[in-house]
């Protein structure tokens, strides 16, 4: 029998093919659970999850596609029997000041990240409340909270992700279904690599902290929200920042 804070559930993470969804999916596979990865190119989700072990299910599925959301989840149940934690990772950027910034600019990055964890939030609570228990967790991001120069899309689709989670998660208490979410501030991954090394370090200077947090510190705070440590908890937003905006 397997054991850890989510032994014998069942998880599905989106965006799970590298960085911090690869990174919530490695600490829910140890801590007990059978995961499905879910990335958008079906050959790095299938590679990233052969590295974990047994008891995983790689999917392809772009978040922003209704129908292909709705088919995945189905895909987990048919497999794992139950979809108990579901977490809403997947994302973008594509930064650029508002006067460089395209209007594709601003749907992409709205739809991968508000209508797709909106899509996640709407097709997960549909099998949770039927089984009267299940946790959600959407990554929004500090940007969400403060704000940042050149990411007015990204911004607004994190601090519109906070306030989806906190109308799903008054919807769904009563239904035995929690829906939090984790904020990260400055997380080492490829997202943020992409960023001119100078910003990078004023970033860090700027954490009470003075370093980057790394995609397994972000894993954490998802575990305990996907666990029954924080069984009373419903539309709590979790900084995990290293101090910055407290
Ligand atoms: P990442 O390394 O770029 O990973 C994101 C993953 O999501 C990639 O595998 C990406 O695939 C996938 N993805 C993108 N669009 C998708 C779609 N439509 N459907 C399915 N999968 C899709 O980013 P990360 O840094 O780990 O970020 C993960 C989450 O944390 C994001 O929501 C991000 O906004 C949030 N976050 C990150 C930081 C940070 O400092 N890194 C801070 C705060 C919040 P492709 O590579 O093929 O696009």
């Amino acid at each position: 029998m397997s054991t850890g804070l989510v032994a014998g559930r069942t998880a599905l993470v989106t965006g799970a093919a590298q960085g911090i969804g690869l990174a919530i999916a490695r600490c829910l596979h140890h801590n007990g659970a059978k995961v499905a990865l879910v990335d958008l190119d079906g050959d790095r989700v299938r590679e990233a999850a052969a590295d974990l072990g047994t008891g995983v299910l790689p999917l392809a599925c772009d978040v922003t596609d209704e129908h292909a959301v709705d088919t995945t989840i189905r895909q987990v149940i048919e497999e794992f029997g139950a979809l108990d934690i579901q977490v809403n990772n997947a994302g973008i950027t594509r930064d650029a000041s508002l006067r460089k910034m395209t209007a594709a600019d601003f749907d992409a990055v709205v739809n991968v990240h508000l209508k797709g964890t909106w899509l996640g939030v709407r097709a997960a609570s549909a099998v949770m409340r039927e089984a009267g228990r299940g946790s959600i967790v959407n990554i929004s991001s500090l940007s969400g909270k403060s704000g940042n120069p050149g990411q007015t899309n990204y911004s607004a689709a994190k601090a519109g992700i906070v306030g989806l989670t906190k109308s799903a998660a008054k919807e769904l208490a009563h239904k035995g279904v929690r829906v939090n979410a984790v904020q990260p501030g400055l997380i080492r991954t490829a997202m943020t690599e992409a960023m001119p090394p100078e910003i990078f370090a004023e970033r860090e200077a700027d954490i009470p902290m003075k370093r980057a947090g790394e995609p397994a510190e972000v894993a954490g705070a998802a575990l305990f929200l996907a666990s029954n440590l924080s069984s009373y908890m419903t539309g709590a937003v979790l900084e995990v920042g290293g101090g910055r905006f407290m």
